[in-house]
């Protein structure tokens, strides 16, 4: 960010849309949607700013996810998920398409940034972009814990979840995660080290990794020292 939210951007999709414009996020949205199919919600681990805001908010005020009742707040994400998408639908529904074409750079033809030539629709944004998303970004950090945004409210991240589970469904070779229960020594560190608030060391001992909040960032991975959990590429045989 700066130079980045434009594209990744869940409110210039739907603004886009009802201009009959096919925005940068339309386009990287799609992109992450297609990569959750092989990938799962790597995008979320490695490639997302907001992701990457709720980190850096995490060295800063470490806060762990408050495990005990993220099950149900979970769902609140699928909610936010229906309006948006139904939203980001409406625009080309209501104007035949995207009648105006792509606009890699929407609202600012020519200006990748949006913060070059200064005018009252930039000057909005900013304030929108920094003033508002990111407050509530950091906000849900700061009184949920670390990824509090990413479990409970985000609708770009349902579209990855969408894929990971047509990917579980349909067991073909995607990255995943694979653990061998004989190994693990139940010390639990896995599940501490989750930045989904995952119960992990659950996971392993049911021999079934396949979760959809799993972003595949591999903390547990890396935490595990008795290397119980490892990535893998394979056709599978159990599903989620
Ligand atoms: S869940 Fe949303 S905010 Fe979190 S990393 Fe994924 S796309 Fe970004
Ligand atoms: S960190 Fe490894 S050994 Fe410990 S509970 Fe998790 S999987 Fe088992
Ligand atoms: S289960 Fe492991 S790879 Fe998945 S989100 Fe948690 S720490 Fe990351």
């Amino acid at each position: 960010m700066p130079i980045t939210f434009n594209g990744m951007s869940p409110v210039l999709i739907v603004m886009g849309g009802f201009e009959g414009y096919m925005t940068m996020s339309f386009l990287i949205f799609a992109i992450w949607f297609i990569s959750s199919l092989f990938v799962g919600r790597a995008y979320c681990a490695y490639g997302c700013q907001w992701g990457a805001t709720q980190e850096l908010l995490a060295y800063a005020v470490p806060k762990q996810l408050d495990a005990s009742k993220k099950k149900k707040r979970r769902k609140i994400k699928y909610i936010v998920f229906i309006i948006w998408i139904v939203f980001v639908a409406l625009g080309p529904i209501l104007t035949l398409g995207y009648i105006n074409g792509f606009s890699p750079f929407y609202p600012t033809p020519g200006d990748p940034t949006g913060l070059i030539s200064w005018n009252e629709l930039n000057i909005g944004q900013l304030i929108f972009y920094f003033g508002i998303i990111s407050s509530v970004v950091l906000l849900f950090g700061l009184v949920g814990g670390n990824r509090s945004f990413c479990n409970y409210a985000c609708p770009m991240g349902v579209l990855g979840v969408i894929g990971t589970k047509i990917m579980n469904l349909l067991r073909y070779p995607a990255l995943h995660l694979e653990a061998d229960p004989e190994k693990c020594t139940q010390c639990k560190e896995c599940s501490k080290a989750c930045v989904m608030g995952l119960d992990v060391h659950e996971l392993v001992d049911s021999g079934n990794m396949y979760n959809a909040d799993c972003i595949l960032c591999g903390s547990c991975v890396a935490t595990c020292n008795q290397d119980t959990i490892k990535y893998t590429w394979k056709w599978r045989n159990r599903r989620s």
